[in-house]
């Protein structure tokens, strides 16, 4: 019933940045090299992301907006495709038909050895499917959500201003960018470029694309692997942390990746800080792109997927490890 269904996707689409996650979450699961994210009035009016992907059939599209399809195996237990996602397997592109006017256009890559080669536009309104028709269209997907919760006026009123959604849906795109540097991931709102990252550098050049040469060059690699941490869970610490004198006034650009996975961890945000010691003026914080490599059992991923915060079995071994990794990364720089 029509009810239920609304109610049961608002539990996977919370707001405009949850859409944005599934989609490029999707794009990035495609084998995109290229995801275009854009997004009007902070993701209210409309979403859009455009893939290179291997794109969909008209029957595969049909298929992806039904309830619980999927095309990927998952493990739940699998803690490299589970956080994040945990409990929204093959619902995403449902739930989200569900409450939007969804529009998909897409076509099936030449790489791939399929019958039907052409490309399809399809639009589903509150759940129908309004629309399938053979599309002129590039190889990949362009997946477009307008008017989000417009049949869900309750949802709709929930939603903070343009600023504040658009800021979640920075913070979202940001990560994927920031994880994923052999991408080119761009995001654009209300017609204006917040940043695009070229796909064909390293971590430090997209880091460069996302927050500035400044930012960028001042900052510090880390590198350390098993044998130089202390005991605890983490196998290895990866990545860049800033100059301790190129801050920023709150903790939002400490970002994390268990696994490759983006997640917030209060416990790895504390040890960053407290690496930097008394060279931090107060109520400043660092800059950190941080990859760590986790044992599947050591993380656990329960706390909340939707919200990505993770705790670890061992909070002080992960808390030792990140600051000895951060504070020797600083010290070989002199720092
Ligand atoms: P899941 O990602 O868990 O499989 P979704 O509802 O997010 O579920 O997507 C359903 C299916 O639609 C996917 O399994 C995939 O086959 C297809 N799909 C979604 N987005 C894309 C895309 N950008 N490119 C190619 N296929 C896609
Ligand atoms: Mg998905």
């Amino acid at each position: 019933d029509a009810t239920v269904e609304r109610i049961a996707a608002g539990e996977v689409v919370e707001r405009p940045s949850s859409v944005v996650k599934e989609l490029v979450e999707n794009s990035l699961d495609a084998d995109a090299t290229r995801v275009e994210v854009t997004v009007e009035r902070g993701g209210k009016d409309g979403i859009t992301v455009a893939d290179d992907g291997i794109g969909m059939t008209e029957a595969e599209v049909t298929r992806a907006v039904e309830e619980h399809t999927t095309s990927k195996i998952r493990d739940i237990d699998d803690l490299e495709s589970g956080v994040g996602t945990l409990g929204f397997r093959g619902e995403a592109l449902h739930a989200v038909g569900a409450v939007s006017r969804l529009t998909i256009t897409t076509r099936p890559r030449s790489d791939r050895d399929v019958d039907d080669a052409r490309g399809t536009k399809l639009t589903v309104e509150g759940g129908e499917v309004t629309s399938v028709e053979p599309a002129g269209c590039p190889e990949g997907t362009t997946i477009e959500v307008d008017d989000l919760f417009f049949n869900v006026p309750a949802r709709r009123k929930y939603l903070k201003q343009d600023g504040t959604e658009f800021a979640h849906v920075n913070t979202v795109v940001t990560s994927y960018a920031l994880a994923n540097p052999d991408i080119a991931v761009s995001l654009t709102h209300d017609g204006r470029e917040t940043f695009a990252t070229t796909g064909q550098g390293d971590r430090r050049e997209a880091v460069m694309s996302v927050y500035g040469r400044d930012v960028a060059e001042s900052m510090v690699p880390v590198e350390v692997d098993a044998a130089a941490l202390p005991d605890g869970p983490l196998d290895g610490v990866s990545g860049l942390v800033s100059h301790p004198e190129t801050t920023r006034s709150t903790r939002e650009y400490l970002s994390t990746y268990v696994n490759g996975r983006y997640v917030t961890a209060g416990a790895v945000r504390d040890a960053v800080i407290e690496a930097y010691g008394h060279q931090l003026a107060p109520d400043r914080y660092p800059f950190a792109v941080l990859f760590l490599d986790v044992p599947a059992g050591d993380v656990d991923v329960n706390v909340h997927p939707r919200k990505l915060e993770v705790r670890f079995a061992d909070e002080e071994g992960v808390r030792e490890q990140i600051e000895t990794a951060v504070e020797s990364a600083l010290l070989d720089e002199g720092l």
